[in-house]
């Protein structure tokens, strides 16, 4: 089975601390090749990668959620660095409002040795848009709110079809050969006369489900895109709550509520306030919820 890495490279709000950069999430999904992707590139994302020993060269494709400083600060220096390490391939980065990324590479005197392409994500729906997919999964978005045009994104591994060889066996079919092709291709055979339905001899195994809120209050599109994730990535940009609802963010309180609705099975939560300094402090107050996690940097999830 791919394995998939999921590494928490900034997990500060806003403003930088000694201990939290600014945010950047990088994915790989490690099958027979594999695939990296990064959702939100903060000041200094570069460097965290670097730290955590990770390649931004092996990047495919950056996903921002929105225009706010601290999510997107890092891409021009990133991809100075790609230029200068010789990137030929294009590089996509969807976006809600994609065409700014040509007004940041138009800042300064760039190399321009690879095409960056912007994509736009829809910021009117109230479903998900799927921007890309592979064999094996894919990748979209839905609008959340956050004050400014926002979206949280999915990463969704498709359902898998496992033959159980025992079963297959008892229907009279051979151990191995083109057959299983043939079934899964069709949904049936017809062997020795007799008609096999793959659902006969098969069972499905769930594909993960990863989401990252991006910033946001939580609100009707997110806990819909949320339900039944294995893994959450969450703005918990307070501990308090109630009184910062003016800023557009999650409390606390608003995601021990949605996370009781739902069901999630891991919760991280990120893009901390720097007001917290005491991050056991923070722990002792979801330790009654098994499923929440404080994010720190350099955290790795695999799942
Ligand atoms: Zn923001």
């Amino acid at each position: 089975m791919a394995k998939i890495e999921v590494t928490i490279l900034g997990s500060s709000a806003g403003i930088p601390t000694r201990q939290r950069a600014h945010p950047a999430i990088f994915l790989a999904y490690k099958d027979r090749e594999e695939f990296c992707y990064l959702f939100d590139c903060g000041e200094g994302t570069q460097r965290q990668m670097l730290f955590a020993g990770l390649n931004p060269m092996k990047l495919r494709e950056i996903f921002i959620t929105h225009w706010h400083g601290d999510h997107y600060l890092g891409l021009p220096g990133l991809i100075d660095t790609m230029g200068f390490e010789n990137r030929k391939k294009s590089l996509t980065i969807y976006a809600p409002e994609a065409e700014r990324i040509r007004k940041i590479l138009n800042w300064g005197y760039s190399l321009k040795r690879f095409e960056v392409v912007p994509i736009d994500v829809p910021i009117k729906t109230k479903e998900v848009t799927i921007l890309l997919e592979t064999e094996n999964f894919k990748i979209g978005s839905i609008p959340v709110e956050h004050g400014i045009p926002s979206v949280a994104y999915l990463f969704l591994e498709k359902d898998r079809i496992k033959v159980d060889k025992e079963k297959a066996k008892k229907m009279g079919l051979p151990s191995q050969g083109i057959i299983y092709r043939e079934i899964k291709k069709k949904g049936e055979v017809i062997f020795k006369n007799k008609k096999i339905k793959l659902k006969e001899i098969s069972s499905v195994k769930k594909g993960r489900k990863i989401v990252y809120s991006g910033d946001t209050r939580v609100c009707e599109n997110l806990i819909k895109l949320a339900k039944g994730a294995d893994l959450l990535i969450q703005d918990c940009t307070y501990f308090d709550s109630g009184e910062f609802k003016e800023y557009e963010h999650a409390s606390l309180r608003d995601i021990t509520n949605m996370v009781e609705k739902i069901e999630v099975k891991k919760v991280i939560l990120t893009h901390i306030s720097r007001r917290y300094k005491n991050p056991k402090e923070l722990r002792r107050q979801i330790k009654d919820y098994p499923s929440l996690v404080l994010a720190e940097d350099f955290m790795k999830i695999i799942i």
